[in-house]
This record gives C-alpha cells, sequence and structure tokens, in this order.
C-alpha cells in the first residue's frame, strides 16, 4: 500500500493498529419537530448548559493549555447569541437538534472567513453543536476508544474534548483535516504524541490496519515492514546538554511559548531559554485590554520561570491569523498584508508602551534581563523606532523579527539598529511564495526547505556574520531536525522550537561539524525544488 502524506506537526514515530473516532449524532430538518416551541427553545438552552459544565468540569481534571482550551471550549457553549440563533430557527420550525446545527454552523461559516487562527477553532464550536446534540437526543457521545492496547487514532479532525480525553492507548494522531496551529496539532505537541494533520487519504484505510506515523516528516506508512513494528513507540531520548554540533559549535535550542504555563513546562526541560513568547496569545480571547500591572505580573512569572536562561518576549503580534478582540483593525481585504504586527503600533501607540513598560517592569522585578523583540518589520526605519521606543523604556536588548522579504534582502542596515533577529519562517515563507499560510493546498509552495526560503536566511546570516549580530530561526522550520543542521550552516546560532521537538534536534545537530552543515546548506541552495533539496541532503547524510 502506498505511503500517505499528510503535515508532520508533532515529532515522533509511531506505529500500531488504526481505530476510529465514532462518528457524531447527525441532525436532520427531517427529525421530528416539537410541539411547543417555548419548550423546545429551553431544552436548547439546558443543553447548552449541561455540555458547558460537562467541559468545564473535563477542564478543572485537566491542566495546562488543555486546561484552556476546555474552558474556552465551554465558554463558547453559554454564548447568549448561540441560543439566540437556535431559537430563532426552532421559532421557524425547525426540529430542535436541527436547530442548535444551524447556528452553530451559522457561526462557523463566520470563523472560517475570518482564516487562520479563528478558523481552526471551528472544530471546537462543531463539537459543542455535536454534544448539545446528542444531549437533545438523550445519547451518549461517542467517545475515544480505548482497546487495552497502543492505536493509531484517526479522525476528520479532533476537538478539545476529544483530546483531553485520549488514554494511555493512543500512541498517535492522524486527521484529515486541520493545519499547524489546530488543536490538535497544540495539545500532540504538549502531550508529546507524534501527530499527522492534513491527511485526506486516511479516510480510506480500513480501522485495523497497522500504520507507522512519522510526526515529523507526516508520513503514514500502512502495513509497514515488520521491522518497522518493533517499537510500538519511538521516540528521541531527551539531551540535557546544551546544542551542539559535532565539533562542539554550540547552537542554542529554546522553547516557543505562548502562556504562562507553557513557560513553567518548558522551564522544567533542558531547554536553554525561550527564543519566541507569542504573548498575543495571552490576550486572543480578551475583550479588554489587560492593563500595565497584569501584564507585569504575567511577564514576571515567565522570568522567573526561567532563572537565569534567556527570554524573548515578542510584543503583540496582532492582526491577520491572530484577531486580538481590543484591537479594532476593521475589515481588510488582504489581513495579511494589513495592519498587522509591529504595524498596529502605528495605530494604537499605548498597546505598544503599555506592553514594553510592562516587560521592563517585569525584569526589574524577577531581577534578570529580558530580550524583547518586534513582529513583522519591513524596513531598518521601522527597526529603528521600535528599538528607540523599547530602549526609552529601558530595555536594553531589543530585536526585531526577519518575516518579510524586504527586511531580509535589507538585514545588513536592519542590523545596525538592533542587537540581534530571529527569523520567522512561518511568515518569510508565506510572504516570499505569495501563498496563505493558513491554505492547506498551498503546503508544497509554503515548504521551508523552498529554495527561495533558503537563500533569503543566507542574507541574514551572511549579514549577521558582517555586523556581529545573533541570527536566530524561530519559525516551525527549526523543528525539521535536518533543515536545522542546513541553518546552521546558513549562519544561524540559535534554533527555537516547541519543548517537545529539541531531542530530535539536538540529536541531527551533535552528528554534524560546522563544516558538514555548511555544505548541506550548499547542497539545499543548489537544488531546483524543496523536495530536491530535502532529498539531496537526506542523501548526504
Ligand atoms: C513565524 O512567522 O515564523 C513566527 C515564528 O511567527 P508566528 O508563527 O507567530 O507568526
Ligand atoms: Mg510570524
Amino acid at each position: 500500500m502506498i505511503t500517505l502524506q499528510g503535515r508532520g506537526v508533532s515529532p515522533g514515530v509511531a506505529c500500531a493498529p488504526l481505530v476510529r473516532l465514532g462518528a457524531p449524532v447527525v441532525t436532520s430538518a427531517a427529525d421530528p419537530v416539537g410541539a411547543d416551541p417555548e419548550h423546545e427553545r429551553v431544552r436548547v438552552g439546558e443543553a447548552l448548559a449541561a455540555v458547558a459544565a460537562d467541559l468545564s468540569a473535563r477542564a478543572e481534571e485537566a491542566d495546562g493549555e488543555i486546561a484552556d482550551i476546555l474552558t474556552t471550549t465551554a465558554a463558547m457553549a453559554l454564548d447568549p447569541s448561540l441560543l439566540a440563533g437556535a431559537g430563532e430557527h426552532v421559532a421557524r420550525g425547525v426540529p430542535t437538534g436541527h436547530a442548535v446545527t444551524l447556528a452553530i454552523e451559522g457561526f462557523c461559516t463566520q470563523l472560517d472567513a475570518l482564516g487562520g487562527y479563528m478558523a481552526e477553532r471551528v472544530t471546537d464550536l462543531r463539537d459543542v453543536g455535536h454534544r448539545a446534540a446528542a444531549h437533545l437526543a438523550g445519547v451518549p457521545m461517542p467517545g475515544v476508544p480505548a482497546p487495552g492496547h497502543p492505536v493509531v487514532l484517526a479522525a476528520r479532525d479532533l476537538a478539545p474534548a476529544d483530546t483531553a480525553g485520549l488514554g494511555p492507548d493512543v500512541v498517535a494522531l492522524v486527521t484529515e483535516q486541520g493545519g499547524p496551529t489546530s488543536h490538535t496539532a497544540i495539545l500532540a505537541r504538549s502531550r508529546g504524541l507524534p501527530a499527522v494533520v492534513g491527511c485526506a487519504g486516511i479516510a480510506d484505510l480500513a480501522e485495523g490496519t497497522m500504520v507507522l506515523v512519522d510526526g515529523s516528516s507526516g508520513e503514514v506508512r500502512p502495513d509497514p515492514p515488520a521491522e518497522c513494528r518493533t517499537a510500538a513507540r519511538v521516540l528521541e531520548p531527551e539531551a540535557d546538554t546544551p546544542g551542539a554540533t559535532a565539533d562542539g559549535h554550540r547552537v542554542a535550542l529554546l522553547a516557543n511559548i505562548g502562556t504562562v504555563d507553557d513557560a513553567r513546562a518548558a522551564a522544567a526541560t533542558p531547554t536553554e531559554g525561550v527564543g519566541l513568547f507569542r504573548t498575543e496569545f495571552l490576550f486572543l480571547d480578551r475583550r479588554t485590554r489587560p492593563d500595565v500591572a497584569e501584564q507585569t505580573r504575567t511577564y514576571a512569572d515567565v522570568l522567573r520561570a526561567f532563572g537565569d536562561r534567556r527570554v524573548v518576549v515578542r510584543t503583540l503580534d496582532a492582526g491577520s491569523d491572530k484577531p486580538v478582540p481590543f484591537l479594532p483593525l476593521g475589515d481588510e481585504e488582504n489581513p495579511a498584508l494589513g495592519v498587522r504586527g509591529l504595524r498596529t503600533a502605528g495605530r494604537f501607540p499605548d498597546v505598544l508602551d503599555d506592553q514594553l513598560a510592562a516587560l521592563a517592569a517585569a525584569a526589574a522585578a524577577a531581577g534578570r534581563e529580558v530580550d524583547v523583540m518586534a513582529p513583522m518589520v519591513a524596513t531598518a526605519e521601522e527597526a529603528e523606532r521600535f528599538a528607540d521606543r523599547a530602549r526609552a523604556h529601558g530595555l536594553s536588548r531589543v530585536g526585531v523579527m526577519i518575516e518579510v522579504p524586504a527586511a531580509a534582502l535589507r538585514a545588513r542596515e536592519v542590523m545596525e539598529v538592533v542587537d540581534f533577529v530571529s527569523i520567522g519562517t512561518n511568515d518569510l515563507g508565506q510572504y516570499t511564495m505569495a501563498a496563505d499560510r493558513t491554505a492547506g493546498e498551498l503546503g508544497d509552495l509554503l515548504d521551508p526547505w523552498q529554495p527561495a526560503l533558503l537563500d533569503l536566511v543566507a542574507l541574514v546570516g551572511d549579514a549577521g556574520r558582517l555586523r556581529g549580530r545573533p541570527v536566530g530561526v524561530c519559525g516551525e522550520a527549526a523543528a525539521d531536525p535536518l533543515l536545522a543542521a542546513v541553518l546552521v550552516g546558513l549562519g544561524v546560532g540559535s534554533l527555537s522550537m516547541a519543548p517537545v521537538s529539541r531531542a530530535a534536534v539536538h540529536a541531527r545537530l551533535a552528528r554534524h561539524t560546522v563544516a558538514d552543515c555548511a555544505h548541506l546548506a550548499d547542497l539545499a541552495r543548489a537544488s531546483r525544488t524543496a523536495a530536491e533539496a530535502r532529498r539531496g541532503v537526506e542523501a548526504s547524510t
């Protein structure tokens, strides 16, 4: 049987028979209609309240990111506009369960239109609908199977409640849908489970088929040869030494975090610090702006968790696929090319100043240094304005992200005004290839092995050497072990990734000298396509 290809979003390799998540209750316009619309509306309210209570109870038993996600999903169930929407359908004579489905689908269409992070919340909202429909029909929700032996769980997509209910039997996840920021991806990484998303072909495999899942390459191999099946679960052992090449050249292996819980979990690993603290993740569900005191407490908690390890905090990267409710950016034709990242500071200068003030206060409170950097910088002039403002707040280590091709092309000028740069390969890939990073079907263009992207990274690496400025990478490219070696060869000195990816990157770098890495980088850049680059480098190691 041919190997299926999806997107690897959580590293590790696992081999086990496939099981599927049970199908949800399906509602229809032909279902029986309740006699009293007002009574049916009350039943909808009770069903949504019961769903919220169940999700909140699960949140209490879970911890960290999973608890946060379940709490947010419970809040979705209690959103009054959901009950009002379903009530309108009931009043029009729609069967009760189906009225809930229609109301949910209406909201899903709106979230889909927003794209990115919001679009990936559609699965969570649909899960609320499925749970409410099951409650109304008086049947239990189909749960995650627990057969008592290792299994690979396949599903169309997984909702937070499904993922929270995963028992120890599940050794890997494969979904037909979902992108790198879907909850399947986020939760799999936080649990250290290998996961592949966007694997359309998985729908055609029969339950019980033995599959080998590679959460790094995104390959799902049905009926693998016997020698691949020996281990039900194979993960790289965690290495607690600092990242380095075979000849001892240090490459700091840092963590990407988005919350205080992430910080605490990452701080308990051998990571050398934080290369990207995505502060907007703290605020995605906030309707009002957090004040300086609240931000100070949060940042100080993160800084304290890491003792004297480096922490790079990125200022709010709001807009486009990360809309922040308290920053009204209005409707834009092309939000990814609009007011986002540092550009929002032009419209809302106080938001940036508050954040910089809170960071300076947090560093003082924690008695340590903090590095700060701005997202979506296009010109040296913008970099200089940001650096001046950060320094005016007393922050002394100031950098910018290189995510826009213009900034990569003019990296020498950018580096004259900042202390360090960090390459965001996710956005740099999107803007280099003119391909929306949230569009699954453009995955090939968004492949971080694209030689054009590597050429831009090389320009930045050269500028770093010339100006004596550290260059890091904090996009997903840093988590691909082989590509990590190429990036080091291009002059990158630190790599920041989800902590679960560190062990494999650490092991790969330890196998190559700096000269090997430079050779691999030359090979990759001499290739015509992303696939040739990957294959060529793989073949030569
Ligand atoms: C990137 O663009 O590579 C990056 C790290 O930033 P984000 O994914 O948060 O946009
Ligand atoms: Mg980015």
